[in-house]
């Protein structure tokens, strides 16, 4: 099973966004670009939240049916582990296989020495094709590497046969994700990763490392753009070089996770993909629950108190809800909004300020941030919740519509549109 040239994952966590979601991908192809949509939910939202696995299938399933849309669509198990992966096995046919946990962890001095030796041909200067400058590679430097990240490979190994076992070799499209740990993976890095995941015979088709630069959820790349911008590129080209080299599957891309918001290097993945004419996909942080956040403002009455009630709830809990998230946040307390202040703001401020328009005179991401982690209050709200989105479906369907397709798909693919 292989998954298209451009994908991209759509989160939602209350599963009710199916549809307006499944248009923007509609449009998209409209304007000439086909992108695979693949419902992305972690074990951690799951339980949050209170769904399963199965609830993401009937949701993508019925979207599928109501827009009539006959592209390929998926189901992507969220950074499981051997831990979590069975409730996933029959619903989802897209495996984040998430070994970060394992990075470090201690191999067996036969399995390095082992993984040294296979390497010799690249121990020494390593020309990667279409990389201009000299990498140098010690043996040192690759035993490093194998300390670093052997074990981990081996896990992902066990967790995709488990899987395999489960389902059928053909049957889902595999990822290896390594993003969530303190330092990024470099390009030579990334080479020897691939290396291994070959080794352990896992038919990768999506690798997501650490990039360089902050990856916050839900708002703009912090970092250094230059910095990105090469070694995005490099991590094209070696993944293109390992490809050739190892006899990985031909399709495998990038995936950038925590990918939705991070307009300012947009341009720079758009401008390599195009170059070397490459695949991407794209996860996104969870963020169209901020649309339907954003709806309810506009809605106005009920629905606008019930939206600022949730940031005045999540102001009062924030220890509690930024501590799982204290990586991927950068919450500037002097900047958010009293609850006072809140609480004289009119629909169209609210929205403004939650919305994510840089430059936008009205536009806050500390406040959106804040929100954005607080999506546990919207689950306690139940069917307050829920009720306020079914009552108000339209509405707040087109902002979820709106920002994939204008903010994210049209600066992502250069759509002119
Ligand atoms: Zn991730």
């Amino acid at each position: 099973m292989k998954i298209g040239k451009y994908s991209f994952g759509i989160g939602d966590r209350f599963g009710h966004q199916g549809e307006a979601q499944l248009r923007a991908i509609v449009r998209a192809a409209a304007a000439g670009i086909d992108v695979v949509p693949v419902w992305n939910k972690s074990n951690r939202e799951h339980s949050y939240i209170h769904s399963k696995p199965e609830d993401t299938r009937i949701e993508a399933d019925a979207a599928v049916r109501t827009l009539a849309y006959n592209g390929n669509y998926f189901v992507d198990a969220d950074h499981i582990n051997l831990s979590n992966v069975q409730g996933f096995l029959v619903a989802s046919d897209f495996f984040t296989l998430d070994v970060a946990s394992k990075i470090g962890s201690a191999s067996s001095e036969a399995q390095i020495t082992a993984f040294v030796a296979s390497c010799k041909k690249y121990s020494g200067t390593l020309n990667i094709p279409g990389i201009a400058h000299v990498i140098n590679v010690s043996d040192q430097h690759i035993i490093s590497i194998a300390n670093k990240f052997l074990a981990a490979i081996a896990e992902a190994g066990k967790i995709y046969n488990f899987i395999k076992e489960q389902k059928g070799a053909d049957s889902f499209v595999t990822e290896v994700s390594m993003d969530e740990v303190e330092s990024p993976q470099t390009p030579v890095e990334m080479f020897f990763i691939l290396k291994m995941i070959a080794e352990q015979g896992i038919p990768v088709q999506t690798i997501a490392p650490k990039f360089t630069g902050r990856f916050n959820k839900g708002v703009d790349y912090v970092g250094d753009v230059a910095q990105f911008s090469r070694e995005f590129e490099e991590d094209v080209l070696v993944i293109d070089y390992a490809v050739k080299e190892f006899g990985l599957p031909d399709n495998l891309k990038l995936s950038i996770h925590s990918g939705s918001d991070k307009f300012s290097i947009y341009p720079v993945i758009a401008r390599v993909i195009k170059k070397y004419d490459k695949g991407i996909h794209v996860k996104t942080a969870g963020t169209t629950w901020l649309e339907e956040v954003i709806g309810l403002a506009l809605a106005g009455g009920q629905a606008l108190e019930l939206a600022k009630q949730f940031y005045k709830s999540a102001l009062d809990r924030q220890e509690e809800l930024c501590a799982p998230y204290a990586d991927v946040i950068d919450i500037k307390q002097d900047q958010l909004p009293s609850a006072s202040e809140v609480d004289q703001w009119d629909s169209k401020k609210f929205a403004n300020t939650l919305r994510h328009i840089p430059g936008h005179p009205d536009y806050n991401p500390n406040f959106r941030q804040l929100i954005h982690v607080g999506y546990k209050i919207a689950a306690e709200s139940g069917t307050v919740y829920t009720g306020l989105l079914e009552k108000h479906h339209d509405l707040v369907g087109s902002c979820v519509e709106e920002n994939l397709f204008d903010r994210h798909l049209k600066r992502l693919f250069e759509l002119g549109v």
